[in-house]
């Protein structure tokens, strides 16, 4: 994902909105940092802020939304997530308009600095490094899911998994069961 800054170069009010989809992550994806049980589909990150030329100094303010699919770490089931944080960095400039244009020397790690080639942010290692961040340890379908029955494969408490009712009962508690069902009928 790549941005093209020069016009705050040349704009007055030194302000430049931007509201950028991906339309391909295969950059963020290469750089190994993505675990693949994350699946990002082309369109899934979207990035909303601003450039905005401080003096000799250019920052980026932008919020990030990522969505992708998963697997449900108990059941398998595929399920959507989604992930947003802020990201906040000073742009370095080399070569085109604006040239010179530095970071300042104190009060900012040299992390927090992207750079701008010829006036374009490339933003995708930076993405990559934050959505490993932000992204979740445990996906869950939802927070009580049963997970899976380990005999049959099917989800705990589906009706078709009998697994649960033929392993449970101890065969010398069969007996006092028939009992107790006989007692029942009665
Ligand atoms: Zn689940
Ligand atoms: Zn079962």
């Amino acid at each position: 994902m790549k941005i093209d800054i020069n016009e705050i170069f040349s704009s007055h009010t030194g302000v430049l909105d931007f509201d950028v989809t991906s339309d391909g992550i295969r950059e963020i994806t290469e750089t190994g940092m993505i675990p693949d049980y994350v699946r990002i589909p082309d369109d899934g990150i979207r990035v909303t802020g601003q450039f905005r030329s401080a003096g000799e100094f250019i920052y980026l303010s932008a919020s990030v939304t990522v969505r992708y699919k998963t697997d449900c770490d108990r059941c398998l089931r595929e399920i959507d997530g989604e992930t947003s944080f802020d990201l906040r960095r000073s742009v370095a400039v080399s070569g085109g308009a604006g040239r010179g244009q530095t970071v300042p020397d104190d009060g900012v790690d040299e992390e927090d600095v992207i750079a701008a080639t010829d006036g374009v942010v490339d933003l995708d290692p930076v993405l990559a490094e934050e959505i490993a961040l932000m992204l979740p340890t445990h996906f869950l379908c939802s927070e009580d899911c049963p997970g899976l029955c380990p005999v049959c494969g099917r989800l705990r408490g589906d009706p078709e998994c009998k697994c649960a009712e033929k392993k449970e009962i101890d065969p010398r508690l069969a007996i006092l069961k028939k009992l107790l069902d006989n007692s029942e009928e009665v």
